[in-house]
This record gives C-alpha cells, structure tokens and sequence, in this order.
C-alpha cells in the first residue's frame, strides 16, 4: 500500500483524466449543454473535483477510517456520554425495510405497525421512568431538557403562577442552565458542594415561590447517587416547584429504582447512551421524556395513542389538547428510537436491571483498582466515578489531559476530563457494563504505567496518532472541513 493513501487527501491523490467509473460512450445525438440548460446556471469551469482511481478511493477511506477510536475498535470510558456496544443484531432490525422505507407522511391508518411500536416505546419508557405520559419528540437529551421546562413553563402560566427561577447543583451538566436560560427562566447554581451531594440546606434557603423547577442529575455527574432525593423532591413539591431529573445516568438504575419514584415530576432520556443508540461527535439522538399526569396536556405532540387491544388495536396520532407545539418534524427521530426499542424488547426488565447492575459493578472495580492513583471522592460509586489526577499535578506536573492522551498511545479511547467542573484535574471514568474483566484489567496496566512515565513524555502525548494536540476550543468553534483547494470561511 502507498502510504500516502492513508494520508494524503484526495485533492493530493488527484491525476488528471483518472477515473473511478467509465461510463458507455454516448450512443444518442449529443447537444451542447448551453441548449439544455439556461445560460446563468452554467459554471465558466468545470469544479475542482479530484481525479481518482477507485481503489484508491476506497483505501483512502477505510484507512481513514481507522484512525479513529470508536467503541467497535476500542475500549471508551468516556463518563457521562456512556459510550454502550451497540449490538449489530438491533442495527439490522432497524434497518428492515418495511421500518426505513415507510415514508413519514404515510396515513396513519397504513403506518399501523411502525405507530404500535412507537407506542410500545412510549409504555416502556414510561414504565422505567416511573412517569407516565411519554413524548418522543426530542432529538436530543439537551432537547429533551428544553422540551420538559417549556412544557413546565406553559404549566404554571396556565395556572397563572409567575415562577421565573430554575435552580441546579455546581456539577450540573452545561446543557441544563443552557436549556433553562433558552427556555426564558433564570439560572440560579447552588454552591459547589463538598460532599459531592446536594446541600439540602442551601437548596432550602434557594427555594421560594418563585422558583419553578430543580434540574438534578441522577445518579448525579459524579457518579454518587443522591441520597436526599425524596426530602429534595419534597421541599421542592411543598413550594409549589417541580423536579426535573436529567436522566443522562439511568445507566446505573434501570429496573432498580425510578425517577417518578423518588420524586421527579419530568425527566429525560438519552436513548443513543442508555439504550445503545450509536452515537459521538454530534452524531444523531433521541431525548424522550416522561412526565407527570397534570404535565401531560403541555406535552408536544404528536403522541401515539392505542384503542382497543390485542389484535383489534388500532393507533393514532394526537396533539394534546394544550400542547406547546412540535419540537421536531413527524414522530422524533425514529432511526434511533428504533434501535432503543430493539434494545429493550431484548434485554427485557431482567435483563435491563442486570446491565445496570454490571455497570456499577464495572465502575466500583475500576475506581477502587484505581484509587491510590485517581483517588475519588467517596469509596464506592454507582456507573461512573471521577477521579483527581489533583496529586499527579501537584507533586510531577502530570495533568489529566496529558493522561488523557496518553491512553491514545496505549489504545484506549480516553476518559471524560476537566467535567465535573467541580473536581480539580477531574477524569469522568465510565466502562459500561459490557466490558470484560481482561479489558479493565488491560486499562488498569495502562494507566499505571502511564503515572510512573516522565512528565515531559506525557507533555508530548499522543506519539503515536495522526494528530497530536489540536486547539481543541478553535477546533470546535471554528471547523476547517475544507480541504484548502475550497475556500476557508474566517
Ligand atoms: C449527555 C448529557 C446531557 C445532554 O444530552 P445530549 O443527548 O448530548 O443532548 C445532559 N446531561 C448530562 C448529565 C449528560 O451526560
């Protein structure tokens, strides 16, 4: 193989006059194309496009491919993202044509088998929240968050209460003040707290009747379940407030406990963490959420509603009777509720307790393997659990991005760091349950011997990737996706 093939971009591979494809030669009267077209939609030149051979194509992108991590090539404790193998099996359901040929505008009364699965889900995911008026709509957890507090919003405006206020822990995720500042509420952090768990004294002095919701993360982002929940939910029900349950973590509780069991008036889900969707680097998502009964007249619509059962059952559509409006196109993204369904319907309730079981399970023996090195906060966890490289950079200079990258050399996806932003030199370790004892021993080894290594080696990390250290802020903010033959926006 030319190396160069793996990189090199296609612009560079270029030969002028080479092909992927040769066409027959044209066996009708040809006409110039300025008799086929109007002259304004003709290009002067013809566009830059590479010139290439196929093989050269396809080796250009497989190796390109493979130069990323992914969970089918690695082991990728990314913490809070839950970075689940994704069953092929479920892949190669949803993708059965009668579910990805059916058009989105077909009538409901000829969609009768993709509506009952919907439905399903909608069940299924009320019953694990322990909330029972279910919306698919959400593309996205974070949408999801929006969805729930403008449906909150329109709650309390209906019951004429002018409640401005949505408070959440320092730990929270960012998309939550994001969702409720978009949402027209304002944000109001509680202080970081020293334990790791909600201050339930400060929540009291912050809550009043003008606060409107609670955003909390359960388990929270540190890993820890919030023992105080029933009494947190409770101060806030007393005020006349709902609580929100960020449910980015029902990794560790499935079949365990419920949202709408310790309190929680709304949640989301992220279907493309907990139950397998693919997803990474903005990929697609899926953020149902369930709610209480008095919610659900706000919800978006459409929602599947069933008359009738067994095999008279017959769906459809409905808009509740207040709703805020649609938050996406047609019934949410289906591609990956689908996959979700596949998951459920697979594992069961048995099986969706054991998963969680195994993920916490997983994550106490890597963060108790881990503690002389990463201590954490407390000593046990549930799904994930954060460990200081706090130490490291005290005594060597060694920084959780330097371990971070690495692990890159070593052949793990690298750990979740600087988040909680409440944990200094903070790595977010989550391995999910499907992770074998030889793969967490392997990144035990790893990361020990990555400690004992020089810092500048570490300074130097990765030695080994394609790139080493971008700007990680400007390459997020400002993509170049271009190749430089195209212009580069500024
Ligand atoms: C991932 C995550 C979100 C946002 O979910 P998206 O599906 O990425 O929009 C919110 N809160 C927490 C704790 C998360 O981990």
């Amino acid at each position: 193989m030319r190396n160069e093939l793996a990189t090199k971009s296609l612009f560079e591979l270029s030969v002028s006059g080479r092909r992927a494809a040769s066409y027959p030669s044209c066996d009708v009267p040809e006409k110039p194309l300025s008799e086929v077209l109007p002259s304004e939609s003709l290009a002067d030149t013809p566009p830059p496009l590479p010139e290439v051979a196929e093989g050269d194509v396809i080796r250009h992108f497989v190796n390109l491919s493979t130069k990323n991590m992914c969970v089918d090539t690695h082991f990728y404790p990314l913490g809070s993202c839950t970075m689940k193998y994704n069953p092929k099996r479920h892949e190669r359901l949803a993708g059965m044509p009668g579910l990805v040929d059916l058009h989105p505008h077909t009538r409901p009364e000829d969609s009768q088998g993709m509506l009952a699965i919907l439905y399903e889900m909608q069940e299924m995911l009320a019953e694990i929240a322990g909330l029972p008026a279910v919306s698919l709509q959400p593309a996205a957890g974070a949408q999801g968050e929006f969805t729930a507090l403008l449906t909150a919003a329109a709650y309390f405006r209906d019951k004429g209460e002018n409640r401005k206020k949505v408070l959440f822990p320092a730990s929270a995720h960012g998309t939550n003040p994001a969702s409720a500042s978009l949402a027209g509420f304002e944000c109001v952090q509680l202080s970081p707290s020293k334990t790791g768990f909600v201050d339930v004294d400060e929540l009291k002095s912050q809550v009043d009747d003008s606060t409107a919701v609670f955003m909390v993360t359960n388990p929270n982002t540190l890993g820890l379940f919030e023992k105080d929940i029933a009494l947190i939910s409770s101060i806030l029900h007393d005020a006349g407030g709902l609580v929100y349950i960020d449910g980015a973590n029902m990794n560790a509780i499935l079949g365990i406990t419920r949202p709408g069991d310790f309190g929680g008036d709304m949640m989301h889900y992220n279907v493309h963490k907990t139950f397998t969707g693919p997803h990474g680097a903005g990929g697609p998502g899926a953020g149902p959420i369930a709610v209480r009964p008095f919610l659900a007249d706000y919800l978006p619509g459409p929602i599947v509603t069933r008359t009738g059962s067994g095999d008279s059952a017959t769906y459809k559509l409905t808009t509740p009777p207040k709703s805020i409006g649609r938050m996406r196109s047609f019934f949410g993204n289906v591609g990956i509720l689908l996959r979700g369904y596949f998951y459920l319907r697979t594992l069961g309730g048995k099986g969706l307790r054991e998963a969680s079981e195994h993920a916490v399970l997983n994550a106490n023996y890597l963060r108790a393997k881990l503690a002389d090195i990463l201590p954490s906060q407390t000593d046990s966890c549930m799904h994930e659990f954060v460990g200081s490289a706090k130490k490291l950079k005290d005594e060597r200079g060694i920084t959780a991005m330097d371990i971070a990258k690495r692990l890159l050399d070593y052949g793990f996806h690298a750990p979740t760091v600087y988040f909680p932003l409440v944990v200094p030199e903070a790595m977010m370790i989550e391995p999910t349950e499907t992770e074998s004892k030889e793969t967490l021993d392997g990144f035990i080894e790893a990361l020990r011997k990555i400690v004992t290594e020089d810092a500048e080696t570490l300074h130097e990390a990765p030695l080994t990737t394609p790139i080493r250290r971008p700007d990680e802020v400007t390459a997020a903010r400002k993509p170049v996706l271009c190749w430089s033959a195209c212009e580069v926006e500024s």
